[in-house]
């Protein structure tokens, strides 16, 4: 059949043109600080104190005056020598330090007032029942860790829009929140579609019937939507039949923010994603200039957003990754959803450029350059699970050992 050439879109305008549908998701939820790793910040988070709250001892060793210290290695040159007057351990504040004399200090205990350094334990002799001999004059202000070094009170520590981290966390609880307001999680159904597709357990390897595939696709984009902090609920298969995929489309959008299914967006006439969503609501197929990963469709289904992702594994992973993820991450309020690349000495030949912009998969050797995965090709998934990230390599760029290339780890997109 005559399927209508659609104008090759630039991966860019695709995903400008994509993120300007991602309206903010509205809800906000108040979640325990131990369960917030990934989720987006919904509002700043403000200190109300200083980190550390006052100022403190970085060392095991003595409280000291400078002066003090000063004055008794004029006095007596040879010995130095002050008493210890107190003794200040981590969660126990001290008395002013007398004059003439030291504190014995540990390791994040507040320094006495009057103190102005601390001299290491190491740098120190105890005299047996005579103090403490300094054998070295100190610096002002040394080993201490200043009151609000790490948080002034009223800052802003973490920013709405931010993503949160193993390390947020740590610093929001530091500042005493045990609780920390989020976006609420996006809903997606998932589907997949394609009559060949079975689902493994359902009919074992030696028994496939001709023509039938293992559905790969549900497996991995469950769990990149799982790992970006998504609700799915995964619908399965859908027959590749116009009224089976309208019952599924309808279905789906009642509770969902977005329907996300993978295979039937080419122009064949076994793609039924096409008509189905049109007949619901309205769908844009593009044909997006990359490689792998061509066909996508962005539409409307009632309220819920839909897209629609090819068919072949890793043009399905790889159109997530580069337009799927940003759309989700705009969606929970992200700020900054540019996909970052770092430059990379390649170690390969591509001599084969293509019009498109190519997303190799490669992988980071000993040497700190990059090796390229033998077999390119859009249904080898192999090639995703080999490579630990892709080269973003533009439109009829060919590469030679040394080249610079763009790499984008997967670590980097895959969370
Ligand atoms: P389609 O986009 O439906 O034309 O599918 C393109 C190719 O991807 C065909 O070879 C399909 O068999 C294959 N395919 C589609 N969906 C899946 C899936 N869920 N898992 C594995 N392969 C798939
Ligand atoms: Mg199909």
């Amino acid at each position: 059949m005559n399927a209508p050439r659609l104008p090759l879109k630039s991966l860019d305008d695709a995903l400008a043109e994509l993120l300007g549908f991602a309206t903010a998701l509205k809800g906000v939820e108040s979640v325990s600080t131990f369960d917030a790793d990934a989720r987006v910040l919904a509002q700043d988070v403000v200190s109300a104190l200083h980190v550390p709250p006052q100022d403190n001892s970085s060392m095991d060793g003595y409280a000291v005056r400078c002066a003090d210290v000063s004055q008794a290695l004029n006095v007596q040159p040879a010995q130095g020598l002050l008493p210890v007057t107190q003794r200040i351990a981590a969660g126990s504040p001290g008395a002013p330090l007398a004059p003439m004399s030291v504190a014995r200090i540990f390791t994040g205990a507040p320094i006495p007032a009057g103190a102005d350094a601390v001299v290491m334990q190491e740098d120190c002799e105890v005299v047996e029942g005579g103090g403490v001999r300094i054998k070295a004059m100190p610096a002002p202000g040394q080993w201490i860790r200043r009151a609000g070094e790490d948080v002034t009170r009223g800052a802003v520590v973490l920013s709405k829009g931010e993503r949160l981290t193993p390390a947020s966390l740590g610093l929001a609880a530091s500042i005493g929140m045990n609780l920390l307001p989020v976006v609420r999680r996006p809903r997606v159904a998932l589907f997949s579609t394609g009559d060949e597709l079975v689902m493994p357990g359902a009919v074992a390897p030696e028994q496939m019937r001709p023509g039938a595939i293992y559905n790969s696709n549900r497996f991995f984009l469950r769990a990149l939507l799982l790992r970006l902090g998504c609700e799915v609920s995964d619908l399965g298969i859908v027959p590749d039949r116009l009224d089976a995929t309208v019952q599924a489309l309808q279905g789906a959008a009642q509770h969902h923010d977005l329907i996300l299914t993978s295979g039937g967006v080419s122009v064949g006439e076994e793609d039924h994603i096409k008509p189905a969503v049109q007949s619901l609501g309205s769908l844009d197929l593009w044909q997006i200039a990359i490689k792998p990963g061509k066909p996508f469709a962005y539409g409307r289904v009632q309220n819920a957003h839909f897209i629609g992702l090819p068919g072949n594994p890793v043009s399905s992973f790889v159109t997530f990754l580069v337009l799927v993820r940003p759309f989700l991450l705009t969606l929970m309020g992200v700020a900054d959803v540019a996909t970052k690349s770092i430059a990379l000495p390649a170690h390969f030949t591509w001599a084969r450029a293509d019009k498109r912009r190519e997303f190799l998969r490669v992988r980071r050797n000993a040497a700190g350059g990059l090796d390229l995965f033998s077999n390119q090709s859009s249904g080898v998934l192999t090639s995703a699970v080999w490579g630990d990230g892709v080269v973003d390599n533009a439109p009829g760029q060919t590469i030679a050992p040394g080249d610079l290339v763009r790499f984008v780890p997967f670590a980097e997109i895959m969370g």
